[in-house]
């Protein structure tokens, strides 16, 4: 079992970003400028939120975080999108998903510069993306391209089998997977909740990406040997043995997945960290204006 490590990759790639980020601001005089938008007090969101400003100040980005009451209303949230939007020392916009209820998340999303789309999930961004044209790539399965890419794992003629299909993960991970590029080049099955006989897809895959949100849906009974195994899952679950009062779990059950795979990603330490990664790199080509020049 090879270990494919999201902390030494994301180090290694945050490097490279933060000599860019100040490459930026010695030429314009201002850093990479990133926003997030976060409503309500949802733990794993205000975990996250916190984390990708974390890492904005230590590749040399600014760092906003704009914080609402569960109550705003999706006017107040529009308008202050739209402020964003016409700002031109803001380079990137993220509003943290889930939103409550009364807020509609695609009117949201469609609300948002696509220029400014880091999180990649304007329909302007994903058609771009399906056609291969420069784009926003979201930022988990970007961050999914960049450690196969680091790993040097050819993926070419493989058999992908992705579970979930989410708009964030899921099925635009299919997408790349899919595409005539390196990493990529695979033959995707993209499966969901109604997948019959789910496990002998799983079975017959080289490549398995598991994006479910279920703790250790994936087992060993449903890995071929010498499998690759990607497990996006994060399961917050309440534990004392942790300072912060939980633990996270994969979609993966990696100690027993892990006896038999060729790579696999651990949780946590893996697809999380390449996922602010995604966001970072993001953030950067949106201040440079190399998807959309400016
Ligand atoms: P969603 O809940 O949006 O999607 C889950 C998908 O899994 C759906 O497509 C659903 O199918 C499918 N699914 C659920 N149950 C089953 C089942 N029994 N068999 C087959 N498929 C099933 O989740 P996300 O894509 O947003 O997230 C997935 C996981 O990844 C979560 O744990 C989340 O926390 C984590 N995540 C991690 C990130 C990271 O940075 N590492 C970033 C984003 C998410 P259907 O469509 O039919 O309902």
């Amino acid at each position: 079992m090879n270990l494919l490590d999201g902390k030494l990759v994301s180090a290694k790639i945050k490097e490279d970003i933060k000599n860019e980020a100040s490459a930026f601001t010695a030429k314009s005089g201002r850093k990479p400028h990133l926003v997030a938008i976060l409503v309500g007090n949802d733990g794993g969101s205000e975990t996250y939120v916190a984390s990708k400003m974390r890492n904005c100040e230590l590749v040399g980005f600014e760092s906003t975080n704009i914080r609402y009451h569960v109550d705003v209303t999706e006017d107040e949230l529009i308008a202050k999108i739209k402020e964003i939007n016409q700002d031109p020392n803001i380079d990137g916009l993220i509003v943290q998903l889930p939103l409550p209820k009364h807020i509609d998340p695609e009117k949201i999303t469609e609300t948002i510069d696509h220029r400014k789309d880091v999180d990649g999930f304007h329909p302007i961004n994903l058609g771009r993306m399906q056609r291969n044209l420069p784009c926003f790539i979201p930022a988990t399965p970007y961050g999914i391209m960049l450690m196969l890419e680091h790993y040097g794992i050819d993926t070419a003629g493989k058999k992908a089998v992705v579970v979930g299909r989410s708009n964030i993960v899921g099925s635009p991970m299919s997408i790349l997977l899919a595409r005539n590029s390196n990493p990529g080049n695979c033959t995707v099955t993209l499966t969901h909740s109604r997948t019959a006989n789910l496990k002998e897809e799983v079975l017959a895959a080289d490549i398995i990406v598991a994006a479910i949100g279920r703790k250790h849906f994936v087992t060993a009974d449903m890995v071929k040997e010498d499998a690759i195994v990607i497990d996006v899952g994060i399961n917050r679950e309440e534990s004392t043995e942790t300072k912060s009062g939980f633990k996270l779990y994969g979609d993966v059950d990696f100690e027993e997945v892990s006896k038999k795979s060729s790579w696999i990603t651990p949780v946590p330490g893996g697809v999380g960290l390449m996922t602010i990664v995604g966001l970072l790199k993001n953030t950067l080509e949106a201040a440079k204006g190399t998807v959309y020049p400016k």
